[in-house]
């Protein structure tokens, strides 16, 4: 008794168990085909044109050979012939008409209401046509072929849901079971063999269409995720990108002022001794150090001092050309590079940041102004005379210094460069 019982109970638990897999994965399912259906719309309308417009030249074919075959002495196969003739007649009407319809939608754009509903008229009409043919042929040649392919077109041709699929062939199924009848005189056993038939194609169209609707369900999906992944991949790959730039940006510029700085600096410096060499124009550079930098900070703070440089670093902007190289290269050191310019126009330039900055006070924190001054060193190559880049450096630093020494708050030039 005990045995059955417990028999009993895990019958009912793994019923219960398999209950639960089967309605999760129908859920899963369901809610894939949902997410493709729209897309298998767009599928069907593509294929449809063509598909119907494939079975006009058949029809034609079968037009033809009925128009011969109704002349035949046999009056009963004549009339049969005649019936057929008139059936393709209207069947590429029928299709003509479809697919007029389908291209006055297409062009109105009214595509997807159309799509799901010409989908299915389509295969019902497979259906139903194979249907009506295999009924119709019983009294001549009793055969259900015509059911058979009007299954396997509507299953193999267009992509329906299953949930369709599975209903509509059972009712083509109901049908035939009943039309391949309606005709006395066919011998019941033959009736029995086209029901099994007729069934088999039933079932094969179904099992066509599953395959085909999971073929498109899955493919699409993964299409899809390739398609997220690579968007994901695309972001990615701009994120690192401007992420690079600005790197890049950081390692070139100096963060407070924005100017180059001293390796950036560098850098364009031995690319402009390069064209200069190859030009045979002179170079020159300058450097430029502000005095008593210190004071500032130890007397303003260092927010004060950091507005001053922010200042300086206007001033020399706004003082150079485009093509000139400002850099800053040190705490308070400047460097302007200027391709194209001597020793004695370079000095000019230094000359008027000199008095810009001594003439302005510069604004700092806390409402205060500042009065500053610079010394500027000034090393020039003269044409086809270009060396090294750290030769003109260090002469234009000696010069610096030269106006260190000299008293601060003025331009000196250097003539050892080369
Ligand atoms: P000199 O006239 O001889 O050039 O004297 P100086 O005071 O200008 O030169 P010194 O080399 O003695 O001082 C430079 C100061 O610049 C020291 C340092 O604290 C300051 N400094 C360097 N970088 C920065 C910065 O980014 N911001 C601020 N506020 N101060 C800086
Ligand atoms: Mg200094
Ligand atoms: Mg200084």
């Amino acid at each position: 008794m005990n045995f059955w019982l417990n028999l009993s109970h895990s019958f009912h638990a793994s019923t219960i168990t398999v209950l639960h897999y089967c309605r999760s994965r129908l859920a899963v399912w369901h809610d894939e085909h949902n997410q493709v259906a729209e897309n298998a719309t767009h599928e069907n309308l593509r294929r449809l044109p063509w598909i119907l417009a494939a079975f006009i030249p058949l029809l034609v074919l079968g037009m033809t050979i009925k128009w011969s075959e109704q002349k035949s002495s046999d009056a009963a196969y004549a009339a049969f012939a005649r019936l057929f003739f008139w059936v393709d007649v209207g069947l590429i009407l029928w299709l003509s008409f479809l697919i007029s319809v389908l291209y006055i939608y297409k062009r109105h754009n009214q595509v997807l209401a159309l799509g799901h509903s010409m989908t299915i008229l389509v295969s019902t009409n497979f259906l139903l046509l194979g249907v009506t043919m295999s009924a119709l042929s019983q009294r001549a040649l009793p055969s259900a072929t015509m059911y058979v392919l009007g299954c396997i077109f509507s299953g193999a041709l267009l992509l329906i849901r299953p949930r369709v699929v599975v209903p509509v062939h059972a009712i083509s199924y109901v049908f035939f079971f009943y039309a391949i009848d309606l005709w006395n005189g066919v011998p019941h056993g033959y009736i029995v063999f086209e029901r099994l038939y007729g069934f088999v194609a039933c079932v094969i169209g179904i099992f066509l269409s599953l395959l085909l609707w999971r073929w498109f369900t899955t493919n699409e999906l993964l299409h899809r995720e390739v398609e997220q992944h690579r968007n994901e991949l695309e972001f990615c790959n701009s994120d690192l990108t401007r992420q690079h730039a600005l790197l890049e940006e950081m390692a070139q510029h100096d963060a407070l002022t924005g100017l180059l700085n001293r390796r950036a600096f560098e850098q364009e410096a031995d690319l402009a001794m390069q064209r200069a060499r190859r030009d045979g124009s002179c170079i020159s550079v300058m450097m430029l150090d502000l005095d008593f930098f210190k004071h500032v900070n130890d007397h303003y703070g260092h927010p004060a001092g950091d507005d001053v440089l922010q200042f300086m670093a206007s001033v020399l902007r706004c003082s150079v050309r485009d093509t000139d190289v400002v850099a800053r290269v040190g705490g308070e050191e400047f460097s302007v590079l200027l391709p194209h310019t001597s020793a004695v126009d370079a000095c000019e330039v230094a000359e008027k940041i000199r008095l810009r900055v001594s003439h302005a006070p510069v604004p700092v924190v806390n409402d205060r102004t500042v009065s500053m001054t610079v010394s500027v060193g000034v090393a020039e190559f003269l044409s086809g005379h270009i060396g090294a880049f750290s030769c003109l450096y260090a002469a234009a630093d000696q010069a610096l210094y030269k106006a260190k020494r000299g008293g601060r708050n003025r331009v000196e030039v250097s003539i050892t460069a080369f």
